[in-house]
């Protein structure tokens, strides 16, 4: 392989890449992207939001955080049989990767959990890869989450080390590395990214993708969400991202890691048909879709199935098919 997996990135050869004219940085990544992936294929994922609101933590971003009062009506865990009729129908669409997420800060050992495991047993069941996002856990948590058939773990990062507090008070950066490790011990496959567009430099944006870069091994999947700017949290008149500052980090992610499936996630639904399309040429090939233009609550939008499907048609791309030994 051209490009094999290096953990030794640093921040110098990143300031490097971000000093690279950007058409010049796209035909780069693009490069390493037909080396390591199918250019034409997008990997399809859904997220579904299995306990919403009541969050502890104060992420500034959340729409689900009880620090902000942002409208998001607070629900219990989701019932069983809900969560597999929700999966059942994203696979009906061609989704291959149903995540579901708890606005929890921890997961703690109760029938809550047992509810959770029973919700990942019978989605992988399907034939679905199944990511859950959980918050914080320890190795123990993760390994029973494995039994259960657990495919991948999201826990990302979000931004740079110096930036974070900026953003959360009530975590530490060390705990999400902490919690990246516990997943490390199993064999599930790690999602891990982050956020750009909460007032963060182009050098906290740098020192982001050096983390991400220098973890060993790569996180399989990273998510690179453009902040969904919700009213009620301290975010919610964080400046614009454009479209060329997101193109470059999408690019950067894929030079600094060549076989990690890199995802657009939030925020894709303020971008045209046109800056998808950059975005693939810069390396993604995964994106969240949605049943009814919402990602994880009424307060964050997303794309949904039937304009996906018309997107990727037009763009010529085609949506992975999961094959049934592939987890
Ligand atoms: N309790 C889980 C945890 O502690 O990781 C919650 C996971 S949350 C659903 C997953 C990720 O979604 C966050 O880490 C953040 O990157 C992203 N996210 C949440 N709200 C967002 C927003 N308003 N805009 C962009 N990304 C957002």
């Amino acid at each position: 392989m051209t490009n094999p997996e290096r953990n030794d990135w640093t921040i110098a050869e990143i300031t490097a890449l971000f000093e690279v004219p950007l058409m010049d940085l796209v035909r780069q990544a693009s490069a390493v992207h037909v080396q390591h992936h199918d250019p034409n294929e997008v990997h399809v994922n859904q997220l579904l939001s299995i306990k919403t609101g009541a969050g502890p933590e104060d992420c500034g971003y959340c729409s689900q955080s009880t620090h902000h009062n942002t409208g998001v009506k607070p629900e219990p865990l989701m019932q069983l049989d809900d969560v597999v009729k929700t999966a059942k129908r994203a696979q009906a669409q061609g989704v291959t990767r149903f995540c579901m997420g708890a606005a929890w800060r921890d997961v703690k050992d109760n029938a809550q959990f047992e509810r959770v495991l029973d919700m990942v047993k019978e989605v992988s069941d399907l034939g679905l890869e199944v990511c859950t996002t959980l918050g914080m856990l320890n190795a123990e948590q993760a390994q029973r989450l494995e039994e259960a058939g657990l495919y991948a773990y999201n826990h990302n990062l979000d931004t740079s080390p110096e930036y974070y507090d900026s953003v959360i008070t009530t975590r530490t950066y060390q705990e999400r590395l902490d919690t990246i490790a516990a997943i490390r011990t199993t064999n599930i496959t790690v999602c891990c990214g982050g956020i750009i567009g909460m007032g963060e430099t182009q050098t906290d944006r740098i020192s982001f993708l050096h983390q991400l870069a220098i973890l060993s091994p790569h996180p399989e999947s990273v998510p690179i969400n453009v902040l969904s700017r919700v009213p009620g949290t301290p975010l919610e008149n964080a400046p614009d991202v454009e479209i060329a500052e997101t193109v470059r980090m999408i690019a950067v992610a894929r030079i600094l890691m060549p076989d990690s499936v890199v995802r657009i996630a939030a925020g894709r639904h303020l971008m045209s048909f046109s800056d998808q399309a950059l975005c693939f040429l810069a390396g993604a090939n995964s994106l969240f879709t949605s049943e009814r233009n919402m990602m994880l609550t009424a307060t964050t939008p997303c794309a949904d199935h039937a304009s996906d499907r018309t997107m990727l048609a037009e763009m010529g791309l085609k949506a992975r098919v999961l094959e049934p030994t592939t987890h």
